[in-house]
């Protein structure tokens, strides 16, 4: 596929990720399911108290969401058709080269668990966050490369979903994906 075809497919914004319209939008959770900080904590505060019961739900039936799988629950508040729960790898500080490979592997298996469950549940449009780039601390630069990777990979395979929103909440993150989507003429 011509990168340049997918221009119409990835769109990159600003802002907050519980503002921008898609049929489903992707929370960089945590295994617990339970809520936390940063986009996690603003997405179960505008979806209220839906989206905790079924957190709860799924913990019940399944347990623990393990890191780069994919959950999906009701939007709750907000104008979504669901939110798709996925858990990014912590950023393995030091220098274990094994353990940094294996984190950019389940980085990009968490956004293609999304991609996948997404298209499962016939959801054309959706929004990711900078999954693990918070609290996470996984290296900006290398995590947009990743996120960005992956959903060509995904669209090389399948036409069914209709749009990405690469949502950045900071400015730098905006940048670095900017200059990739430039790059690699997507944008
Ligand atoms: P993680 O634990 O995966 O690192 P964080 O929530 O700490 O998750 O951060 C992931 C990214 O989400 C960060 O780049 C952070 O700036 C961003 N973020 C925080 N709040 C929002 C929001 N409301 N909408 C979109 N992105 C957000």
């Amino acid at each position: 596929m011509k990168l340049e075809n997918l221009k119409n497919k990835i769109v990159l914004v600003k802002g907050d990720i519980t503002e921008y319209p898609a049929d489903v939008i992707v929370n960089a959770a945590n295994s617990s399911l339970m809520g936390g900080s940063g986009v996690d904590g603003a997405i179960h505060r505008k979806g209220g108290k839906e989206i905790l019961e079924d957190c709860m739900k799924i913990r019940s039936s399944q347990g623990k969401c393990n890191v780069g799988e994919a959950v999906i629950t009701r939007a709750g508040n907000m104008p979504f058709k669901n939110v798709i729960h996925t858990v990014g790898p912590v950023w393995q500080l030091g220098k274990n080269k094994e353990k940094k490979l294996f984190a950019e592997k389940l980085l990009k298996k968490a956004y293609i668990s999304s991609l996948e469950l997404a298209e499962k549940n016939k959801l054309k449009i959706i929004s990711f966050p900078n999954i693990s780039t918070g609290i996470y601390r996984f290296p900006k630069e290398l995590a947009a490369k990743i996120a960005i990777n992956a959903v060509i990979e995904y669209f090389e395979k399948s036409d069914f979903i209709e749009k990405v929103n690469f949502i950045c909440f900071e400015d730098e993150n905006f940048e670095i994906y900017q200059n990739i989507l430039n790059e690699k003429g997507i944008m």
